[in-house]
């Protein structure tokens, strides 16, 4: 049923938003042991139609106690990755949504193939609660529905329009990725006056580039409260910019198109997962293994997200939320990782780190070829001599032994005209 354009799904997920929100902005500050409990009935219900509707697991019906459920029987089920579910896909439906009209999150992911996950029912609206609470993760800004809102991501003019754009039902207020330059930043700089948003998302590398014209042009905004990142790796360079500029709680959030876990940071830095939402482990490589806790059409149960993370060294934060602290820092995807002359993999970490001594340089890209040559982009703040940008070069060849290095100036990343985003590392070696 469509009335307007609005399914009957769209007005059922408004619903779930306005009477759950509340709820999630509460069971954050939830005991540990709490928001275990809660875990661990959403984990019941989900394994439980896993062994009993989902062919691919109907084997382990007989091996998971269901009587005296505990988080550990999670660990009965096998890690499963995009690969193993695009080849069964059939028997990873729930035999009870087989023949029902499936709705779907489309995931294309910067390789391969799209991979598309159908959505349980209430999936938009979970997720969205996630988001808002997300948002208000700053205890000096509490965000509510229809506040307004600047969105420097997503909105990508075609020639001859306008940098800018108001969504007034959402009362977000678009600025383009692809135009902060010298040129415009004075009108960035009044429409975000103009706006009263006290939020601002972003890519971090849009945050980032409109961070370093609004220092250069002497110009601050001191009605934002919270900076909110997504959907690229925040690199220590914009992470360090960013807060040293603002001065303020810098919210960075993790998930996958298959909306299978989410993490975000706190006020304090520090990533919190989702608990009500998902379940993140890390295996021996550091790659991030999520399951959902609410999608019970395709159950998504240690899923392989090829992102890769830093383990946690801490349990508690002071913010005093209860929610797990899953990881410390994102490394990124894991097919993007550097190869090294001896057919070693490199950490991304390591030339994040390396690069970081080199303040002057404004950005980078790496990319490596798949005879793992390297073609690096630098932009800079100052001009480059030969040798500065040999000591660059050289940097990376310590950690990437001897491959041909060639390096590119250029006056700023171009970003990805179809996604919007950067990537500044790429690989093109196969695996
Ligand atoms: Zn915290």
């Amino acid at each position: 049923m469509k009335l307007a354009n609005i399914s009957f799904r769209n007005v059922m997920n408004g619903i779930y938003i306005i009477s759950n929100i509340r709820n999630y902005k509460k069971s954050q500050f939830k005991s540990q042991d709490e928001l275990k409990k809660i875990q661990a009935d959403k984990l019941k219900s989900i394994l439980f139609e896993a062994v009993h509707n989902v062919p691919f697991y109907s084997h382990l019906k007989a091996e998971i106690n269901f009587k005296e459920f505990s988080l550990a029987e999670l660990e009965k089920f096998p890690i499963v990755n995009k690969k193993i579910i695009k080849e069964n896909y059939d028997k990873f439906l729930s035999q009870q949504y087989r023949h029902k009209k499936l709705a779907f999150k489309a995931t294309s992911g910067s390789s391969g193939e799209p991979f598309k996950v159908p959505k349980a029912f209430y999936s938009d609206g979970i997720e969205q609660c996630m988001m808002f609470r997300a948002w208000s993760m700053n205890p000096a800004y509490n965000y509510h529905f229809r506040d307004p809102c600047i969105v420097l991501r997503s909105y990508s003019p075609e020639p001859g329009e306008l940098p800018y754009k108001v969504d007034k039902i959402m009362n977000y207020w678009y600025l383009s990725p692809f135009d902060i330059n010298d040129k415009n930043i004075e009108l960035y700089y009044d429409y975000i006056l103009r706006s009263k948003a006290k939020i601002i998302r972003a890519y971090p590398s849009s945050l980032y580039i409109l961070t370093l014209y609004l220092e250069k042009h002497n110009l601050k905004l001191p009605q934002i409260r919270t900076l909110f990142t997504s959907s690229e790796n925040l690199l220590p360079l914009y992470r360090n910019k960013i807060q040293e500029y603002w001065n303020l709680p810098l919210i960075d959030w993790y998930g996958q198109n298959e909306r299978t876990a989410i993490a975000q940071m706190c006020e304090y830095g520090i990533y919190h997962n989702n608990d009500e939402y998902g379940i993140i482990e890390l295996d021996d490589n550091g790659q991030i293994i999520a399951t959902s806790l609410n999608n019970n059409v395709m159950p998504l149960i240690r899923y392989a997200t090829n992102d890769l993370a830093q383990p946690s060294t801490i349990q508690h934060c002071k913010c005093g939320r209860g929610l797990s602290i899953p990881f410390q820092s994102i490394d990124g995807r894991a097919d993007d990782l550097l190869t090294k002359n001896d057919d070693s993999i490199v950490a991304t970490v390591n030339i994040y780190n390396a690069m970081e001594k080199y303040q002057y340089i404004k950005q980078f890209r790496i990319i490596q070829n798949s005879d793992k040559s390297i073609v690096l982009e630098l932009a800079s703040s100052i001009e480059l001599t030969t040798s500065m940008i040999h000591q660059i070069e050289n940097e990376l060849l310590i950690r990437l032994g001897n491959v041909p290095v060639s390096t590119h100036i250029v006056d700023e990343i171009e970003r990805d005209r179809k996604t919007g985003k950067i990537k500044s590392i790429i690989s093109n070696v196969k695996m």
